[in-house]
């Protein structure tokens, strides 16, 4: 079992972040690892250690980074009050929703050759476990879960910022808040911004029955009901698909696999859940004062998420900067998939921070990471952040406009000198290749304005005729030994991609690539990026893993789904081939929410238009919307609602079933590496074809 008295790696005496790599005892009372895989062991029979020419280049970078600034530790430890006796939090289906353990590893006081230092220091800092006051009134759980829970302290109760991604953890967090600091109800709850890490578990923190009663408000900036849900919606299952890579969904935790996710270890796997807000802030600057704490809400859309706010505590002289500001460089561009981000206005918005509040602030905290005290650090650590993103942006515009392309630009593009030597400039939710070339693709797009990049042929195309012109499989194999034998990673990379491209079923190029995409994977920084080579080197060794069977949109979240979003959804589910030729209009009436819809087929395409009906409809449905919900989520049928008398239909009924044969039923077991198809899946058969729900994504 690990030290129970004290946060994991935090309440240990080291202070001195370079110590963690030379040699001194790190977790005080630990003791054998709950970790499924010895870490000294590759949990893959195919996996490599790290090559010589790896280890070189991360024993260089040792001494390369600016270890000698321990601040993030003093400020990671800083006002621990108590570990919670387990480091398992069980979901209430039975399963583990949440195990810090699997991370013990990272305190064994070693130097991994298979972890990029930086990141390996990042992966301690997240290891930070239990509660924590951030000052008077202001406490948080970390470790529970990917995000901080934070309790400020109320006249009546706590107001929590952020209840986490799952109920259960959640719940856990708050159980343990009541127990150390004396039981208070929650008055109160702020969603800082949309993702779902930062509402998930209001479920575990509140009764709906209360907020229905106007005992508890649910404060939120302006949009978030909007794109709670939606940001995920129309390439969902695309971007679940692709979670696999940036999150290593399958790579257990070992350092050959996943060792971190930068903002925190991890999501947490229990109950996802919304509850709307009772009051949106709306202004860009808004005063509120709730269950007697006075807080001044800064509106923040457009940066790390669409509907986002800081919030200054005036009394309390501390600054909560959201998602906004957090010990990492953030995703510019999410590799899961998601439109790509504004680090302008990012970096426009922390520094309105650092001038409305930067002077006043005693105290700088997160919904990720840990706080920062005193003026001089807070503005030292605002300045960077808003430098480090309008740096980004700006030099990689001058070098755009000096004819740098998309790619290019990330072996071109480096934040200057004085940024990379401080922590808090260091990419690990983004990286500093991948948010560059993000730059370049918001203003540009994806073209490098080469002409032969602009109708290229597709990979499978091009490969054989490489392969054949460079002599072969046994030619390239021998050729991609040689390079990964001397280290040249990225060019037995080029190779031995078309190869596998061309010959789909040759397992030792597979192989051999994996071993390549391994060791490129060992070097990243940013665990995003890391994560994806060695998901990527695992697939090509094993295949898509199987029994991946992501949860679809539990009922809280098809709630906040609007129907114009729904029947949109459906639009992108048509097969446009089994469309054609085919044509109807069907006007839907949602009689409870006072809505009206048309949806039209024509010219094999599916469009709707709200508030409007049309006198020629093929069909009319009138259903409410609570019972079109139950269809939404798959629970029930729609021939059942039919049955039950919950669907009303005048006109051509048989419509509803040649509609429901033309949508296609999206699964997250697509291809993403040639040759990698799994047998056979367990994902859960859809029962009602007519409405697939769309797949929970907790990703950021
Ligand atoms: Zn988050």
């Amino acid at each position: 079992m690990i030290n129970r008295q004290m946060p994991l790696p935090l309440g240990i005496s080291v202070v001195a972040a370079k110590l963690l790599y030379g040699g001194v005892a790190l977790a005080a009372g630990g003791g054998a690892t709950t970790a499924a895989v010895p870490a000294d062991k590759h949990f893959h029979p195919k996996g490599k250690p790290p090559s010589e020419f790896t280890k070189a280049i991360i024993r260089k970078l040792r001494e390369e980074l600016p270890f000698k600034d321990t601040k993030d530790f003093e400020e990671a430890k800083k006002g621990f009050i108590a570990a919670p006796p387990y480091t398992k939090i069980k979901a209430d289906a039975g399963h583990v929703a949440w195990d810090i353990g699997r991370y013990q590893f990272l305190l064994s006081n070693k130097d991994f050759d298979t972890i990029h230092p930086s990141l390996q220091r990042q992966a301690v800092l997240n290891m930070g476990y239990g509660l924590f006051k951030v000052k008077d009134g202001i406490y948080q759980v970390r470790g529970y879960d990917l995000a901080n829970i934070t309790f400020i302290q109320g006249k009546k109760g706590w107001i929590v910022f952020d209840p986490l991604t799952a109920a259960e953890t959640a719940r856990a967090a708050l159980a343990f808040v009541n127990e150390k600091l004396g039981k208070r109800p929650v008055t109160a709850v702020v969603y800082s911004h949309s993702h779902a890490d930062h509402f998930g578990g209001v479920r575990g923190v509140v009764d709906e029955k209360d907020i229905r009663a106007g005992k508890v408000q649910i404060i939120a900036p302006v949009g978030f009901m909007d794109y709670a849900v939606s940001e995920n919606v129309y390439a969902g299952n695309a971007m679940n698909r692709r979670m696999f890579f940036q999150y290593g969904v399958l790579l257990p935790a070992s350092p050959f696999g996943h060792v971190d996710q930068s903002i925190g270890k991890n999501t947490a796997a229990g109950n996802l859940g919304l509850i709307a807000p009772t009051r949106i802030i709306s202004k860009s600057i808004e005063k509120l004062t709730v269950d007697g704490v006075e807080m001044i809400f800064q509106n923040t859309p457009g940066t790390e998420a669409p509907a986002e706010m800081n919030t200054y505590f005036p009394k309390l002289k501390a600054l909560w900067m959201a998602e906004n500001v957090t010990g990492t460089v953030h995703n510019i561009y999410t590799l899961r998939g998601a439109l790509v981000r504004d680090p302008l206005k990012w970096s426009k918005e922390i520094n309105r921070s650092l001038y409305l509040f930067g002077d006043k602030s005693e105290v700088m905290f997160a919904s990720h990471s840990w706080p920062r005290w005193g003026k001089e650090r807070i503005q030292q650590v605002l300045r960077c952040q808003r430098d480090i993103y309008a740096n980004l942006n700006n030099q990689v515009l001058n070098l755009a406009n000096k004819g740098v392309t998309v790619n290019e630009i990330h072996n071109v593009y480096q934040p200057p000198k004085v940024l990379q030597d401080q922590w808090c400039a260091r990419s690990y939710h983004g990286s500093v290749e991948h948010n560059s070339r993000a730059v370049i693709n918001r203003y540009l797009g994806y073209w490098d304005a080469n002409p032969t990049t602009l109708i290229p042929l597709s990979p499978k195309d091009s490969a054989p005729l490489y392969v054949e012109m460079m002599g072969g499989a046994d030619k390239i194999i021998a050729r991609g030994k040689e390079l990964y034998g001397s280290g040249r990673y990225k060019l037995a990379m080029e190779i031995l991609n078309k190869l596998v491209f061309a010959e789909p079923d040759n397992q030792a190029a597979k192989d051999l690539l994996a071993d390549v995409l391994e060791q490129i994977g060992y070097q990243q920084e940013s665990p995003s990026v890391r994560n994806s080579f060695l998901a990527g080197a695992y697939e090509l060794r094993s295949g898509i893993p199987q029994g991946a069977s992501p949860k679809s949109l539990g009922p809280d979240m098809l709630k906040a789904m609007s129907t114009e979003l729904f029947l949109d959804f459906m639009a992108i589910r048509l097969d446009s081939n089994k469309a054609q030729g085919k044509e109807f209009k069907i006007n839907i009436v949602l009689p409870d929410i006072k809505e009206k819809f048309v949806l039209e087929l024509s010219n094999a395409t599916l469009t709707n238009i709200k508030g409007y009906q049309v006198a020629d409809a093929n069909l009319t449905i009138t259903i409410k919307r609570s019972d079109l919900e139950l269809m939404m989520g798959a629970q029930k049928s729609f021939d059942q609602l039919v049955a039950e008398g919950k669907a009303k239909l005048k006109g051509d009924a048989k419509l509803v079933e040649q509609l429901a044969q033309m949508l296609d039923v999206f699964t997250p077991t697509f291809e993403m590496l040639p040759g990698t198809t799994a047998k056979k899946t367990t994902l859960p058969e859809v029962p009602n074809k007519l409405a697939q729900p769309p797949l929970e994504l907790r990703g950021e």
